[in-house]
């Protein structure tokens, strides 16, 4: 199996291939501009003082700083946040918005530190890495297992370190400390937006449709949310990192919230059956979404796969191999740089607003988002037409002619 990163690599040079793209412009999309891993140390609660490594790689900023989140897990690794940087760069052109591609992580089990902890690792983590950031250099932001509340720790680091109030340091903050209304469900939020736009192409009714979500965490759980809440009443499999609920008639989204929230999981939902998320992947399903992590369906489980369309929330759920075999049956891919790129783009208005230091209300960036979504999924469709090909590399051939121009000016003037 290919790495995430040689995946993501062999992505971008196809779609190069597909549509003649300059070599050159390729070769500087096929290794980041940014590389830097620090080691830190914090004071544990029992006194000790305890080392731990973190990341952050700057792909590319040829339309505007570098963006991306900060992943807090046990398995991030170097090859992981390449990949996810990488992706970023070419998330921000597919929603045509000015921004480049980074990404961070730290090498910890959130779950296992307390909050103390928790602030003082983000804290220390961000010290590292505060003269390689900046408000119009790179600009941080939540992935798995980072909060608005680390956010908030995040910036009033910075800000200690500049001296001075800097917000747009990092977005994904507490709406009190600067953040905007409608980041938290932004991701999932445009998901939406673009599957809206997909099931009208293709005249389907969201009433009508059996949903499966994988992941119960910020996208995923705000994405059966918003469904639900959208006319959705099939959604009938949801599942955590502990495992997955079937419910033949529908899950009630509101109650597994509560359940997920008081318990910490969802398999506590108390009525259907209680599977494992292999099963999950494979059950027979109109949509099926994916909210969790990379490497989800691979050549092993691709061919089991009985969903009609996936629509990817997560970075990556989908190797290269289990990409052609998805490919090979007719199954609509919604690609994550174009699906879940919803949050990046509130994270854009976030900056916007935090530079203005004048906000907008939920209708406004309501406002904003939908349109970006809806109509970057149609350039991208009709992409896919004329190079006669499906939507994932139809969104990498949109990022990269977007990108080429802005490079290009760069470059050669
Ligand atoms: N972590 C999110 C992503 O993968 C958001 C990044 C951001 O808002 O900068 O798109």
């Amino acid at each position: 199996m290919r790495s995430f990163y040689e995946n993501t690599l062999a992505l971008i040079k196809e779609s190069a291939e597909t549509m003649k793209l300059n070599q050159e412009i390729v070769e500087i999309l096929s290794s980041p501009k940014k590389i830097v891993e620090v080691n830190f140390q914090i004071k544990m609660d029992d006194g000790s003082f305890k080392t731990f490594k973190g990341f952050r790689v700057q792909h590319n900023d040829a339309a505007g700083p570098f963006k991306g989140g900060i992943r807090y897990f046990p398995e991030v690794n170097m090859d992981e946040v390449k990949a996810l940087a990488t992706l970023m760069t070419f998330k921000c052109a597919c929603v045509n918005i000015p921004l480049g591609g980074g990404k961070g992580g730290v090498i910890v089990d959130p779950k296992k530190l307390s909050n103390g902890e928790l602030e003082r690792l983000s804290r220390a983590y961000i010290n590292s890495i505060s003269e390689f950031i900046g408000p119009d250099k790179d600009v941080p932001a939540p992935d798995v297992y980072t909060t608005p509340q680390i956010m908030a720790w995040m910036a009033d680091e910075y800000s200690k370190y500049k001296q001075q109030n800097e917000p747009g340091i990092v977005t994904g903050k507490p709406v009190d400390v600067g953040g905007s209304l409608g980041r938290g469900e932004a991701t999932a939020q445009g998901g939406v937006y673009v599957l809206e736009e997909y099931l009208k192409l293709n005249n389907l009714d969201i009433k009508n449709l059996r949903f499966v979500i994988q992941g119960f965490g910020n996208a995923g759980a705000n994405a059966a949310k918003i469904l639900f809440n959208a006319g959705a009443k099939k959604i009938i499999a949801i599942s955590d990192s502990k495992g997955g609920i079937l419910v033949e008639n529908g899950i009630d989204i509101e109650k597994a919230m509560k359940i997920k929230t008081d318990s910490g999981t969802v398999i506590n939902y108390g009525e259907g059956k209680v599977i494992t998320n292999d099963e999950l992947l494979t059950l027979e399903c109109d949509i099926l979404i994916l909210s969790a992590l990379e490497n989800q369906i691979t050549e092993n489980n691709a061919n089991n796969v009985k969903a009609k369309t996936i629509l990817e929330l997560a970075n990556g759920p989908i190797t290269w191999e289990a990409d052609k075999i998805l490919n090979d049956k007719k199954i609509d891919v919604i690609p994550d740089i174009l699906a879940n790129a919803g949050g990046v783009t509130v994270s854009y208005f976030e900056m916007v607003q935090n530079k203005m230091n004048y906000y907008w209300s939920a209708e406004e960036v309501q406002t904003k988002l939908s349109p970006i979504m809806k109509n970057n999924f149609k350039v991208i469709s009709e992409n896919a037409k004329k190079y006669n090909t499906y939507l994932r590399l139809a969104a990498f051939i949109t990022a990269l002619q977007r990108l080429e121009n802005k490079i290009n000016f760069k470059i050669y003037s």
